[in-house]
């Protein structure tokens, strides 16, 4: 265990990141959010959980919610989200075992930023790969990307110049294989970006001409990793990271979608709810974990359960309480009972 000191109360974690408001939604003149709908008051009872409590504003309703951790407005605190919930999966890829990491929450939320980050701040999917290169020299280890998204229940890869549809294989030992899916060797953060840059490109505008689809898909970074096994066999021990960055949890009935819209949106909500079906039966030792009703699922079986560790940052909005109560209910519900 690589941070003995943590308890692990559950086996998929599940924290919460709220982001701040943006310039464009503070009233210049007043200097207050614009709309204020939702007030995060974390509650930290014991070290082991928080208590997350939502409020309108509006109507004073308000809900409460028990999660992992909390996380609060801080534009800069991804590098403490880092160090507390991603930093400890790390050595587990080392010795051979899955880790997923998932960004879950409506468009507009902060996934892209909680995963990607920007320039100044880089987000956990760099901050991840960074660690693992400069544990690479101590261990002897090499480190191989992937990286694809899973758009209307197809994957497709996102390393290619001519993005194409990737077959997922599963084995008898319940592996997943990709037929034809990118690995690309890794050495050093400059070329990690170049590559990583060149997939962003591509998952905005894949699938259709001109209209940005990365919030209508989820977007996979495979962070690959080989170590010797440092007895005579000179066998290989093989671990990966998933990180994703997940499509935007909408609500139909609000954004009034109609057509391919309405299509992509019923997708995404069922891979969602596949998604927190899997772990809540994981969390909860039930004996038949639902890996097989939705293609990210089923593509996360090797690395979601059977001593694999995962986490999921759910990101909320500040200025919006009904999405923020569906993000949080749904966090909330896979972790336990
Ligand atoms: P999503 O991927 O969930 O649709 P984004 O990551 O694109 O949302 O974030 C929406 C907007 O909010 C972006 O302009 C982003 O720069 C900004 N933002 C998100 N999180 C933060 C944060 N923690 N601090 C500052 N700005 C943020
Ligand atoms: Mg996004």
């Amino acid at each position: 265990n690589p941070n003995p000191t943590r308890p692990l109360i559950s086996k998929v974690r599940v924290v919460v990141r709220v982001r701040p408001f943006l310039p464009h939604e503070i009233d210049e003149k007043r200097g207050h959010p614009i709309s204020c709908v939702s007030v995060l008051d974390p509650d930290i009872e014991s070290q082991e959980e928080v208590t997350v409590r939502l409020k309108d504003q509006e109507t004073s309703r308000n809900e409460c919610y028990k999660l992992d951790s909390f996380f609060g407005e801080e534009d800069n605190n991804v590098g403490q989200i880092f160090l507390n919930e991603v930093n400890p999966l790390i050595p587990e890829i080392f010795r051979g075992f899955n880790a997923t990491v998932f960004a879950y929450g409506a468009t507009g939320s902060g996934k892209t930023y909680t995963m990607q980050g920007t320039n100044e701040l880089p987000g956990l999917m760099p901050l991840a790969m960074s660690t693992v290169l400069s544990m690479c020299h101590s261990t002897g280890s090499f480190v191989e990307m992937s990286y694809y998204e899973v758009y209307m229940e197809r994957c497709y890869d996102l390393l290619e110049l001519e993005t194409q549809e990737i077959a997922v294989l599963e084995d008898k030992d319940g592996q997943t294989h990709f037929r034809g899916l990118s690995r690309l060797r890794i050495n050093s953060m400059p070329q990690f970006y170049e590559v990583f840059s060149c997939g962003i490109q591509r998952r905005k505008t894949a699938h259709t001409d001109l209209n940005d689809v990365s919030s209508r898909s989820h977007g996979v970074l495979v962070i690959l990793v080989s170590t010797p096994s440092g007895d005579d066999s000179g066998a290989v021990i093989n671990g990966k990271l998933n990180l994703i960055d997940l499509a935007g949890n909408e609500d139909n009935r609000r954004t009034c979608n109609g057509g391919k819209r309405l299509q992509e949106s019923a997708k995404i909500n069922q891979s969602l709810f596949a998604l927190s079906n899997v772990i809540y039966a994981l969390n909860n030792n039930k004996p038949r974990v639902p890996y097989r009703d939705s293609k990210l699922t089923c593509i996360l079986q090797d690395s979601l359960g059977g001593g694999s560790r995962a986490l999921m940052v759910a990101c909320l909005n500040p200025g919006e309480y009904q999405e923020s109560v569906r993000t949080v209910s749904l966090a909330a519900r896979s972790r336990c009972i």
